[in-house]
């Protein structure tokens, strides 16, 4: 009898109990060895690898001619019986009886798997396939699976709906200049660069929690390790809202329950990358942006009220929290010219009810209190150049009944990449689209 096994398998049978008869495994040949008296070709799968162990006296000489002279990556099925072995990471080697090759694999490699040579991101991104046959560079997206599964649990556990909005779309909610524009038909019409409007509809409709987990477009023009054009964006929206502190309170259990739960959950690939997570102590701390400007000219760094904190205030802010110990904080009430049209003013003063959450000095989140009363919202889309009967869509959920509210959107690359000290957005991306990169 032959048990087909993958290395999970393998990796987890303390008794081999699989010794009393032959397996099949099935992988990639990462490497061979010829020592003359004895190869060893290395076989990995998603899980792990595994040492076939050809002794050259004991091996039918036709198979293990075969077998030897393979190139690497190459796939096969390889059956044989499974030995302890003091001599292999895993404890185990597998004596071949036989082997099936599924795709021979073209040589030269466009890029090696184990070669320890430092390989440019480019070459990596455009060779993504192989890229990502490494065990360092899937463990990402394995995290990354891992929290999509984890938000989601957060998310079920308080209530939220989760939805689906359009993402070819007739007016944008961010800014006229990351817009991506296509042919609709004939009609002008772009790629959402957030599903905004059409969340803030639905709190008209008594769904009074939702959720989206989508791709967001923006045609950001310039290159940078945290921007892309395609980002996978987490939006929730809630009605009922008595201030933000209500939206924050919420993000922070939600971040705390992912980061918790990956601490946990994602144990064997935290380790496959070096990496250990930090789980920030909640409620994290609220800095107000005109704080932020006096610890900022505190360092040197004048900024005038109204001015973005920009990426080197960000940065600054961010190496000044880590000094008082956090990595994650708030920073709350922005002047409203900063921000867009569907926030609420703080009256009577020129901020706003507005939040990003930021970790290690970079901004993953923005959110806020929504304008939800008619006339106001109407009032600060022409302030700010829009035309008002332009979003009848939008505004026509306001008019007829519309609950206090309010939001966030994070960018879940963002709080990977942050969360693992990334050096790249990239790294976090299967096949990421920035300004020059559109294949593959
Ligand atoms: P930034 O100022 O950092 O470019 P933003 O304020 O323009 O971001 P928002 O419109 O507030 O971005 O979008 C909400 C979140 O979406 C951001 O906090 C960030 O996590 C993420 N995000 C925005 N733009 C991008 C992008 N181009 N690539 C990756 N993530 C992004
Ligand atoms: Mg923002």
């Amino acid at each position: 009898m032959t048990v087909d096994v993958n290395m999970s398998v393998l990796r987890s049978s303390n008794d081999i109990s699989v010794n009393d008869s032959a397996v099949t495994v099935n992988g990639w040949i990462q490497d061979i060895r010829n020592l003359g008296g004895i190869s060893f070709v290395i076989l990995r799968d998603r899980y792990g690898t595994i040492q076939i162990t050809l002794p050259k006296k004991k091996i039918d000489p036709e198979l293990f001619e075969k077998i030897t002279t393979l190139s690497r990556e190459s796939v096969v099925s390889v059956t044989g019986e499974v030995k302890k072995s003091d001599q292999t990471e895993l404890g185990l080697e597998i004596i071949p009886s036989s082997f099936e090759l599924h795709s021979d694999a073209a040589v030269p490699l466009p890029m090696g798997v184990i070669d320890k040579v430092n390989v440019e991101m480019d070459t990596r991104l455009n060779n993504r396939f192989i890229d990502l046959r490494k065990p360092e560079v899937r463990a990402i997206f394995e995290l990354k699976s891992l929290m999509l599964e984890l938000l989601n649990e957060a998310m079920v556990s308080n209530g939220f709906l989760q939805v689906f909005t359009p993402k070819i779309v007739e007016s944008g909610a961010e800014g006229g200049a990351t817009l991506f524009k296509l042919d609709y038909f004939g009609r002008p019409a772009y790629l959402a660069q957030s599903p905004q409007l059409y969340k803030q509809m639905l709190m008209s409709t008594g769904l009074d929690r939702i959720y989206e987990i989508s791709p967001a477009f923006r045609a950001e023009h310039s290159n940078t390790n945290r921007h892309v054009t395609e980002f996978i964006s987490f939006d929730g929206e809630m009605s009922w809202i008595s201030s933000q502190s209500d939206v924050m309170k919420m993000i922070e259990s939600i971040v705390d329950h992912i980061l918790s739960g990956l601490k946990e959950k994602g144990k064997k690939q935290l380790k496959i990358l070096g990496k250990e997570i930090n789980v920030p102590p909640v409620p994290y701390p609220v800095l107000t942006y005109s704080e932020c400007l006096g610890m900022l000219a505190s360092k040197g760094m004048h900024l005038k009220e109204g001015d973005d904190l920009g990426t080197e205030g960000e940065k600054l802010i961010g190496d000044i929290m880590l000094d008082k110990g956090y990595e994650m904080y708030w920073i709350a009430e922005y002047p409203e010219l900063e921000k867009p049209f569907y926030i609420m003013e703080k009256d009577g003063t020129p901020f706003s009810f507005s939040f990003d959450l930021d970790y290690k000095g970079q901004e993953i989140s923005s959110g806020g209190q929504r304008e939800h009363r008619y006339d106001k919202l109407a009032e600060r889309m022409r302030k700010k150049g829009l035309d008002p009967e332009s979003f009848d869509f939008y505004l026509d959920a306001f008019k007829y009944g519309m609950p206090p509210h309010g939001g966030w959107g994070i960018g879940l690359e963002r709080l990977l990449v942050k969360m693992l000290d990334l050096p790249n957005i990239r790294e976090a991306i299967l096949f990421p689209r920035d300004l020059s990169r559109l294949s593959p």
